[in-house]
């Protein structure tokens, strides 16, 4: 028979840490904690099984579930000596969500349940504490019906405003016993008139509509849209964990907090965490009260004067710092932890893998390691490759000049520079439109999720280290700044104001989330420096990877880049950019109006040796590691100008008549040019072409040897064929040139002439390609458009569609569709083999930097993977995560 219910607390626990698909993140560690002897409030967890069966039985829950809720239930009042709807002695739990992935601020909590007009007199009495148990009666009512009954925070929020300023108060704990009273009786008034009904007193009934608040809660927007961002599947389910409460609102000897048990920014090994006096979960992470600084080091760095909890209750603080040391030993790693002071006595509440920026993920990952707590190979499958993006981001340079208009808290961190909006949905509409934004909110929620991804970065005015834009930024790799307190910010007005400056929507501000200050205007970036643990981690995962990575560069700047992050060559070096400088772009019109093939070759003369310097450049840098080089791959027409006035300009510095360009444009005009004249079928129109490029390869190489002593082999590669004709072909021509060059300069040139594998024909036929090819590479950015059928510059209007409906999981050109274009990919390795089994073997579409395509590369075997300079640590270390073991396409 299935267990539906899973119950905790006095030193032991029928889960586990391990049991975590099925009681959640939250439920397993709560077992866990209870298993390890620490102080948690008892409780139990109803099962992620039982929501699976609620969505799968028209939301009705499983016919033992109640019975086994009801044992619960009771034996955690045994414990704590209440009763759960006893007028008396009122037992009150609390009531959360925990899916299997921590998602922070979708899910839904109820604090206090269990109270109505009859216990909360209860309360009063047996504790003696009047207006704590009204200010718990009204948390609960306010939370409850914005979580169960569907009546917004912001309607009793404005009843407590209001009373707040006609009775002369201006912070909550200024209200007393017979305030919270009066609010209660205008609170209730408003649930019976939003709902037609009044606020439910039945302690059980209101135990069913949370639990039944959760599981609705799964399947609400916010949680919807962060599954899909995060690719978290539907199936999962959340469980629901009901606790015993434990009160930090029972007056000055009673707290709540947040902690991490190191700095979640910097990865330092201290704690650190914030706290509030006589105040509940809530609180602290909602940004209405700022929190006080557990450490004291932590409040003199901050230069505050509101004490630390070191200060304030040196005995609790003292047991959560040696809890904390105990958990981080246990479960060995960095943790994240809620507790709850009650009169003195210390609760822990929740503990948790903390949420970390990528450069704290790298020092806590090597500090562990060489502490001998974890293993080099842990240290790096700890690392998640698509975070050290944000290491990779600029930060201010320290030279430029600052002009600090107001400063916050330095919630996440990298800087940012973009024009201000106020609204996520304006922050997506420009986004779209390829401009660079900076969302500014007075605080932000889960809504709000879309703007911030779309966004360069996040400045809020309110709320903490720990408010949902701090965590929230921090997950999502994007500098933020939170709390600049000095900040107004007036939605209707578009203005954000501080002291004399204000600024409207659509000025540049600059944030820099590592210093926690705004900057009026644009200011100079500075690329950041790959050292330190960044490098070790790097190291070990060198250690660690089967699969060579190299990067597409196709400038100087670019090649040096890519050698600075560890590429091991270019995997793809696109010509046609050499083509688009401004000199050289005349050339290249010349030789496309030419009317015959001398014409065009006088041309190609002309660019024969930029073109040689372009490579020779490329060789120097690269040093004798390997460089892939494409011959001319985009059809012609692109190098013609569009607009009247450019044709006119350009033909008159040719000396051609505006009609003879347009004319040619016109020939030059394709309906599909992505299908159309470009790849290979140039180089076979035109032979001159390749024959030039090759010209300038091989005698770039020689010079090249020459220079460094050390001997350049160029990978020559073919773009877009469909049969091996065709390569033949164009092999045939690169080979004569080859010959050429070496008789000339009486200098012998290794070289090699290969492949892409960018149509399906050619993947089919890659035994009979293989015959005369050296190498592939995957190109998989035309391999998905033509396999898909879906155009590559036309998908964005409507692949978000296929994405949000299911139909595809991912963008298929962001992440390499395994099963379809990956069974192409496989079919083309395994015949390609065959006849020639040491042929190489790579991959140059975008997928070469996206880290489960990179892990699904090596587990068919690939030799190397080659992608933008900037993602090549990406590569690397997603390489090395599959060569430890990691399942390509899988996360976590
Ligand atoms: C590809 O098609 O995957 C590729 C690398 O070539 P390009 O993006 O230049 O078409
Ligand atoms: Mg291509």
């Amino acid at each position: 028979m299935t267990k539906w219910v899973y119950s905790f607390g006095e030193g032991k626990a029928e889960g586990r840490s391990d049991l975590r698909n099925l009681l959640g993140g939250k439920g397993a560690n709560l077992a866990e904690m209870a298993n390890l002897g620490l102080p948690v409030p008892p409780g139990f967890t109803i099962t992620t099984e039982a929501c699976t069966y609620f969505y799968d039985h028209d939301s009705s829950y499983p016919p033992q579930l109640r019975d086994e809720v009801a044992k619960a239930l009771a034996a955690i009042g045994t414990q704590v000596g209440k009763g759960f709807g006893d007028a008396e002695n009122p037992l009150l739990v609390s009531v959360r969500s925990g899916a299997r992935a921590s998602m922070p601020g979708m899910m839904d909590t109820v604090l206090n349940l269990g109270l109505n007009d009859a216990t909360v007199a209860g309360l009063a009495r047996k504790t003696g504490n009047q207006r704590f148990a009204y200010d718990s009666y009204r948390r609960f009512i306010t939370m409850y019906s914005d979580v169960v009954l569907g009546i917004e925070h912001a309607h009793f929020e404005e009843k407590l405003e209001d009373y707040k300023e006609r009775h002369g108060h201006v912070l909550d704990t200024d209200l007393g016993a017979a305030d919270w009273e009066k609010l209660i009786v205008d609170y209730k008034a408003l649930v019976e008139k939003h709902l037609g009904r009044p606020f439910p007193q039945d302690p059980l009934a209101q135990l069913w509509g949370a639990i039944g608040a959760v599981f609705a809660s799964w399947m609400n927007q916010r949680a919807i849209t962060y599954r899909r961002l995060h690719q978290i599947p539907q199936e999962w389910g959340t469980a629901v964990n009901i606790q015993a409460m434990v009160f930090g609102n029972m007056g000055e000897t009673s707290a709540t907090g947040v902690a991490f048990t190191r700095n979640p920014s910097t990865g330092v090994n201290e704690i650190y965490g914030e706290f509030l006096v006589n105040a509940q979960g809530e609180d602290v992470v909602a940004g209405i009260r700022t929190p006080q600084d557990i450490s004291e080091k932590a409040r003199l760095a901050a230069g505050s004067d509101r004490p630390s909890l070191e200060r304030l209750m040196p005995k609790a603080y003292g047991e959560f710092l040696a809890i904390c040391g105990r958990l981080e030993s246990h479960y060995r790693d960095m943790q994240d932890i809620e507790f709850t002071i009650e009169e003195s006595r210390l609760w822990m509440l929740q503990t948790r893998s903390g949420k970390r920026t990528a450069k704290a993920a790298l020092k806590i990952a090597v500090d562990l390691a060489e502490a001998g707590v974890i293993s080099p190979s842990e240290a790096v499958l700890r690392i998640d490759p698509s975070s050290l993006d944000q290491l990779l981001h600029p930060t201010i340079d320290p030279k430029a000049r600052r002009d600090v208009i107001a400063s916050g808290l330095p919630a996440s961190p990298g800087a940012a520079t973009g024009e201000i909006v106020f609204t996520p949905d304006e922050a997506e509409a420009l986004k779209a439109q390829g401009r660079a934004v900076i969302l500014v909110r007075v605080e932000t929620s889960p809504e709000d999720i879309h703007g911030m991804h779309a966004a360069e970065g996040i400045l809020t005015t309110r709320g903490g280290m720990t408010s949902h834009a701090a965590v929230v930024a921090r997950g999502m790799g994007k500098p933020c700044v939170s709390g600049a307190g000095g900040i107004r910010v007036d939605y209707a007005a578009e203005t954000l104001t501080s002291g004399k400056v204000v600024l409207k929507k659509g000025e540049f501000i600059t944030i820099d989330g590592s210093k926690g200050e705004v900057l009026r205007g644009r200011v100079d970036m500075l690329q950041p420096e790959l050292s330190g643990d960044f490098a070790r981690i790097m190291e070990w995962a060198d250690g660690s990877r089967r699969l060579g990575v190299r990067a597409n560069a196709d400038t100087p700047a670019d090649a040096r880049t890519a050698r600075q992050f560890g590429a091991e060559g270019i995997g793809l070096c696109r010509t046609e950019h050499m083509f688009f400088d401004e000199e050289r772009i005349r050339a290249v019109r010349e030789m496309i109006l030419s009317e015959d093939e001398e014409g065009r070759r006088a041309a190609l003369a002309k660019l024969l040796p930029v073109q040689r310097q372009d490579f020779v450049d490329l060789f120097e840098i690269m040093a004798g590691l390997p460089v892939t080089i494409r011959l001319l791959d985009p059809p012609l027409h692109e190098f013609l100008p569009h607009s009247d006035e450019e044709i006119a300009e350009v033909a008159a510095a040719m000396g051609a008549t505006p009609e003879r360009l347009k004319r040619r444009a016109a020939e030059l005009h394709e309906f599909n040019p992505m299908l159309g004249f470009r790849g290979c079928r140039l180089a076979i129109a035109f032979p001159e072409i390749a024959e030039m490029q090759a010209r300038a390869i091989f005698e770039a190489a020689v010079i090249a040897a020459r220079k460094t002593g050390t001997p350049v082999v160029p990978e020559i590669m073919v773009p877009l064929i469909a049969t091996r004709a065709e390569f033949d072909l164009v092999h045939a021509s690169i080979k004569k040139m080859a010959d050429a060059v070496i008789a000339e300069s009486k200098v012998g040139i290794d070289y090699q002439v290969g492949t892409m594998i960018e149509l399906p024909r050619a993947a089919l036929r890659a035994a009979d390609i293989a015959a005369s090819a050296e190498f592939f590479s995957f190109g998989t950015n035309d391999l998905t458009q033509t396999v898909y059928g879906i155009s590559r510059d036309d998908a964005a209007s409507f692949l978000g569609t296929y994405t949000q409906k299911g139909i595809l999981k991912i963008d298929p050109f962001v992440s390499l569709d395994q099963e379809g274009v990956g069974e192409l990919v496989e079919i083309a390795c395994e015949r390609g083999r065959r006849t020639r089994p040491d042929i190489k073997l790579g991959i140059c579409g975008e997928h070469g930097g996206d880290p489960a395509s990179v892990g699904f590369c090596h587990e068919i075997g690939l030799d190397y993977v080659s992608c933008s300079p900037f993602r090549v640590p990406i590569a690397r270390l997603s390489a090395a995560q599959a060569a430890l073991g990691k399942v390509a396409g899988k996360e976590g």
